[in-house]
């Protein structure tokens, strides 16, 4: 151990990036995962989730030279295609054209990716089957638990990243022998994962570059192309009530259910119930915490700020992370509890917002997105974007496409929708709307608003 070795918590995507980021700016990384190598051993998690990179993401890839191979392994999706319970399938784009998309990828793909890349740098040992079991501020040292053989050990561990994920074992130290405090709010509804296979010849069985999405009022499914020619379903649903998952607990109640409200997607999907009954059920929570760091040891990605999934920013959250931080690493000995006090002060607003960001998108996805009002709003959006190109940029846009700070896109969020509001008053049609007025309007509100940090 040298003056220059730092231990990382959580071999996951954050932790993976977090490292290679670390060795480049020259530390020696000693990393610690409680999983077996997920590239030679079958590991349940993160298989079988895909996720969308997008801007915030790539940027922090880009960094470690590794966005455009992972937009190689990506599919593109342009936008949502909203299948409706009748009528015909609808093309929501995300952004003003072809040029903006976001791409689905395998989580665990992108993971392995990652560790390989950590591991070439030389700078970055990875020890699997090792799982934080406590650590002690006093003496600097991380208790560590080898899930293979029982075995117990303490590692000197004087400067210390937890991005050991929602349920971190580090924020647990921090929680019981620092100042930080924890809010965990549980959504009521949970989600399970199915599969609709690749058609004959690998071809995709619905629009490959689209992000497909069954909106029910308080339920939904979504489903994500992967590029074998497969799709990632997911659905949300409430855990309990009239229409839940404890309705669902019989191969026919599953048929009906998804015979009554995804007639289309039924098909698609093989072995359907038996599939269904044997996913298991996965629970949402947004956690809070603060401070992120104690001493010199700093929490990160989902350790620090797990976020409900329906801005598809979790990862890039994360990713985000380690942009900023590597930004406040100006030298190669840095005042580690500076730096990290600064990280986690400036850091935490932007992450406290995308937190509540992905909570309206949830609300967003599951009952407006069929709403006429919404629609008309995202109708009026497109036409301003066409007649006054790069001048407005939706809430969605700021989030997914730049990297205006999270807080920033919340806050202009908050004035569109007034805006939006003032501008279709009394109308049902975008043709109705007074344009020439709507970007003097947008340039008065939304101009000083975003102007700094475009
Ligand atoms: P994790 O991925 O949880 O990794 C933590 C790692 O630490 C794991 O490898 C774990 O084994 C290890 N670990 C845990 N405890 C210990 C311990 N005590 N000791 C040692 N190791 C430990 N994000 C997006 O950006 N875009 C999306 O489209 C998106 N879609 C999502 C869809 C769903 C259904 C879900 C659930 C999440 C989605 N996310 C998405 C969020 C994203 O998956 C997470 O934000 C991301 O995985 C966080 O990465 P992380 O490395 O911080 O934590």
């Amino acid at each position: 151990m040298t003056s220059k070795t730092v231990t990382v918590i959580g071999a996951g995507p954050v932790g993976a990036l977090l490292a290679l980021t670390l060795a480049r700016r020259g530390f020696q990384v000693e990393l610690f995962e409680r999983r077996p190598d997920m590239r030679r051993h079958q590991v349940s998690a993160g298989r079988s989730i895909n996720l969308a990179v997008s801007t915030r993401g790539l940027h922090a890839l880009n960094k470690s030279g590794l966005d455009a191979e992972v937009l190689r392994r990506a599919v593109p999706m342009l936008g949502r295609m909203i299948h409706p319970l009748q009528g015909e399938l609808q093309l929501q784009r995300y952004g003003r054209d072809d040029s903006e998309f976001i791409n689905s990828m395998s989580r665990g793909e992108l993971n392995e990716l990652l560790m390989t890349k950590a591991e070439e740098t030389s700078r970055v040992r990875i020890h699997f089957n090792q799982r934080l079991f406590d650590y002690s501020f006093e003496h600097a040292r991380a208790t560590l638990h080898d899930e293979e053989t029982g075995a117990v050990r303490a590692v000197p561990a004087p400067i210390i990243f937890g991005t050991d994920g929602s349920a971190s074992a580090l924020r647990t130290a921090l929680v019981d022998q620092a100042a930080t405090q924890v809010t965990q709010t549980f959504l009521d509804s949970g989600y399970k994962e199915l599969t609709i296979p690749s058609g004959t010849q690998q071809l995709f069985q619905l629009e490959p570059h689209a992000l497909h999405l069954w909106p029910r009022g308080n339920f939904m499914l979504i489903a994500l192309p992967n590029l074998d020619g497969s799709f990632t379903c997911t659905l949300f649903l409430a855990f309990e009530g009239e229409v839940s998952f404890e309705r669902l607990g019989e191969a026919a109640a599953v048929e009906s259910f998804f015979a009554r409200w995804f007639p289309d997607a039924l098909p698609l999907i093989p072995n359907l119930a038996s599939a269904f009954l044997e996913a298991p059920l996965g629970r949402m929570v947004t956690v809070k915490v603060a401070p992120w760091s104690h001493g010199s040891a700093l929490l990160l990605g989902d350790a620090a700020h797990a976020i409900v999934p329906f801005f598809g920013q979790g990862m890039n959250a994360g990713f985000e992370d380690c942009t900023v931080l590597d930004a406040l690493l100006l030298n190669d000995a840095p005042d580690w509890p500076g730096v990290f006090a600064d990280f986690a002060e400036r850091r935490k607003p932007d992450c406290d917002a995308i937190a509540d960001l992905a909570i309206e998108n949830y609300l967003e996805m599951r009952d407006q997105v069929a709403d006429p009002r919404f629609l008309l709003h995202k109708a009026v959006e497109a036409e301003l974007q066409k007649r006054y190109p790069g001048e407005y940029l939706s809430r969605y846009q700021l989030v997914t496409f730049t990297r205006v700070p999270y807080r920033l896109a919340l806050e202009a969020g908050k004035v569109q929708a007034e805006l939006l509001d003032e501008l279709t008053e009394g109308f049902t049609t975008a043709e109705q709307v007074d344009y020439p007025r709507a970007r003097g309007l947008v340039a008065e509100r939304l101009g000083p608003l975003l102007r700094p940090s475009r």
